[in-house]
């Protein structure tokens, strides 16, 4: 029996194997991580975080850890891994409708050309593009790529945009269609909306506890102290690349303002069509 522990001590052994001694030897070991020896910790780099396969356990909390609360912020896979595997994140699930089904579409930062065909999937890569192209979308590009992160982004119902967590889940529902006016009267594309959500999304998942505190943090221009982190970091930066306007409350509604783009072949916006409440359609021009 002792023998077998010795083999299979933690969920991991064959990547913490001590047996190691040429520097030859592939360093990728157990799910493909390298095997981090510098000064003998023998840990195993997964990217956010190191795992330490003697104890099957890792070197920091979970940056997800609340998904997993009932376990405990230092396990993965909710403590089976046996049954599940850690999913090497780089995932934005796009949920869309078609024929009555939905259907999930796995993003991965990467533009390919041959994505389904559907309207909505459409809208979130040609956001995604303009605000990358621009210089901007740093949230969108970190949730794509971050290894441990998984947000499922759907059509919003009303048009309205917002971030939410729920059953362990993190998802944004997002009013591919729908800007917003500013307080001041300027404008802000769908782009620029979405870029916001993706920044509480990543807020969320890299640092809860903290992502927490603010929301509790009420100010009264911002609504809260994470809606000001929001709108002054990842916001103002993605809506100055795309040329829009910059908010400095978070009082504008975006109820009353519907907006639609056109795009040049490209995937480019040109267009923006911002429509009042009254049903009067103006026609922007981008740059
Ligand atoms: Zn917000």
């Amino acid at each position: 029996m002792m023998v077998f522990f010795t083999t299979v001590q933690g969920f991991a052994s064959p990547c913490n194997n001590r047996e190691v001694v040429s520097a030859d030897l592939q360093p990728y070991k157990y799910n493909g991580k390298e095997l981090d020896k510098m000064h003998g910790l023998n840990t195993c780099d997964y990217g956010a975080r190191q795992y330490y396969s003697i104890l099957g356990r890792w070197d920091r909390v979970d940056p997800l850890a609340e998904k997993y609360y009932p376990y405990s912020p230092y396990v993965y896979c909710a403590n089976n891994p046996v049954n599940a595997i850690d999913p090497d994140g780089r995932t934005i699930n796009i949920l869309y409708y078609r024929d009555g089904k939905i259907y999930k579409y796995k993003f991965d930062g990467e533009i390919r050309g041959n994505e389904p065909n559907n309207a909505f999937l459409k809208d979130f890569l040609v956001a995604y593009k303009y605000n990358t192209d621009n210089g901007g979308g740093e949230s969108m590009k970190a949730v794509a790529t971050n290894l441990k992160i998984e947000v499922n982004l759907m059509q919003s119902k009303s048009g309205k945009s917002f971030y939410y967590y729920e059953y362990g889940e993190q998802k944004i529902s997002w009013g591919s269609r729908k800007g917003l006016i500013t307080s001041e009267g300027g404008f802000q594309s769908p782009a620029t909306i979405l870029e916001h959500e993706f920044t509480h999304a990543l807020h969320h998942a890299m640092d809860g506890p903290s992502y927490r505190r603010r929301k509790e943090t009420g100010l009264s221009k911002y609504k809260n102290a994470e809606e000001k982190k929001v709108i002054t970091g990842a916001e103002s930066k993605t809506a100055k690349a795309n040329g829009e306007s910059i908010r400095k409350d978070h009082l504008s509604d975006p109820n009353n303002v519907f907006q639609r783009f056109k795009t040049t072949s490209s995937g480019i916006i040109e267009e923006y069509y911002v429509t009042n409440n009254k049903g009067e359609e103006t026609i922007i021009l981008t740059k």
